[in-house]
């Protein structure tokens, strides 16, 4: 009875501009109904650490999220990824006759268990945790999305696809082997939704449809060695530190465009320099009156489409070419980089139908976020084969620091959207 009053209650709760079908209330009833549990199930996977290379932790957090998809029907398989170094991923399919709709996340976090951040902790509708954005509250988003499809009746005949990476925050190598799976889910999908992060700004909330690629780069410049006394002389040269200082220049100097930048994360140059094998720590040790014999750097550039990716890669490639006299170098691109999802009519389309759904909802429409203000995800290994919309889970701050944090109010407003949105999706006519 009390349930009964509590689920009319709700009905009259939800706006007047509803245009809602049936069933479609149903769904956003049924995520209001289970606000708790959802929050509940939140709470259990913080708490359980899955920083990326605590191998155990990850693969906790992915059977937890098989226990919440097999009674809904999903077909849900572990995929060992220990030859790549890392845990695993979750795969799990739900077969039906529409549009397959691929949901994409993460079961790792960047808090591994030497972080002094471990636990989930709330402030009224404020809650933190390590990895509570990015992305528990994604795999939170994706449960109490499908729960309400199953108790609506919506995914009885859903054709839904979910791949949860357990590297996302540090992918295994090689990068073929360790997003495989993922890029094959992507390439037999009609649609890709990823639940990282929402983007909010002034309290308003934003769409990603698109993400920048992210990729290191590696510049060795090697001169001849002497006195000091001779430098820059027709004879030794400048040395390899003018030549490095030179081109990191002229990459500052030549390279900007909108949605392109370039980064120096660490430098040493002397004789000698060397870095280590991981490419983390570069160390140099010369005297005032020697030039230089070795210079190392390490970097990123991040761009917007694969046509922006190459043509950077070659203006970097002709800056390196034009030595200083006496001098050479090298530049090498990360094989494991993260390719570009750029802003593509199809992605759009997805994002218009969001705003449909927005609208029938009672919720402002949701415009494009800035590109240049995310980061690189899971979603852009499959951007270049399906239609892909980002930025589908929980929204808070402070992800991949101490205190990360979201607002529980998104996680109904996400999973409400997420359902409506799936639905319609894999209903869509051929
Ligand atoms: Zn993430």
């Amino acid at each position: 009875m009390r349930t009964l009053l509590a689920l009319i209650l709700l009905a009259f709760a939800i706006p007047a501009s509803a245009r809602l079908a049936p069933e479609e209330r149903r769904m956003a009833q049924a995520v209001e109904s289970e606000a708790g549990r959802t929050v509940a199930l939140l709470e259990r996977l913080v708490n359980v650490n899955s920083g990326t290379l605590n191998l155990e932790g990850v693969a906790r957090v992915g059977e937890m999220m098989r226990a919440e998809l097999e009674p809904l029907g999903f077909a849900v398989r572990w995929i060992d990824m220990r030859e790549t170094g890392r845990a695993g991923h979750i795969v799990a399919t739900h077969e039906g006759p529409g549009r397959n709709v691929l949901l994409i996340a993460h079961l790792d976090t960047v808090f591994e268990p030497d972080s002094p951040f471990q636990a989930f902790a709330r402030a009224g509708e404020r809650a933190t945790g390590p990895g509570i954005g990015d992305d528990k509250g994604g795999l939170a988003v994706i449960v109490a999305a499908l729960r309400a499809m199953h108790a609506a009746g919506t995914l009885r005949t859903a054709n839904v696809t979910i791949v949860l990476t357990g590297d996302e925050e540090r992918p295994g190598a090689p990068i073929a082997i360790a997003r495989r799976d993922l890029i094959e889910a992507g390439r037999a999908a009609d649609y890709a939704l990823e639940f990282e992060n929402l983007a909010i700004e002034d309290g308003r909330d934003f769409g990603t449809v698109a993400r920048r690629s992210a990729t290191s780069w590696t510049l060795r410049a090697r001169g001849r060695t002497g006195h000091s006394s001779g430098v820059c002389g027709a004879e030794l040269g400048c040395g390899a530190v003018y030549e490095m200082a030179r081109i990191l220049d002229s990459f500052r100097r030549e390279l900007p465009e909108p949605n392109l930048t370039y980064n120096v994360g660490v430098i040493a140059g002397g004789t000698p320099a060397s870095i280590d094998t991981q490419g983390l720590s570069v160390t140099a040790s010369g005297k005032t009156n020697i030039v230089a014999e070795t210079a190392i750097a390490r970097g990123d550039i991040r761009t917007l489409s694969a046509g922006q990716e190459a043509r950077a890669r070659a203006r970097m490639q002709g800056i390196v070419a034009r030595h200083l006299p006496q001098t050479g170098a090298e530049l090498v691109f990360a094989e494991d980089g993260y390719p570009p999802m750029a802003p593509t009519p199809g992605n759009r389309a997805i994002l218009a139908r969001l705003n449909q759904v927005n609208r029938d909802l009672g919720l402002p429409e949701m415009a494009e976020y800035d590109p240049a203000r995310r980061g690189a995800a899971d979603s852009s290994f499959v951007a270049g084969d399906v239609d892909t919309l980002a930025g589908l889970g929980a929204g808070g701050g402070g992800a991949h620091a101490q205190g990360e944090w979201i607002d529980l109010n998104t996680l109904p407003r996400q999973a409400k959207r997420a359902a409506i949105l799936i639905t319609r999706l894999t209903r869509e006519a051929r």
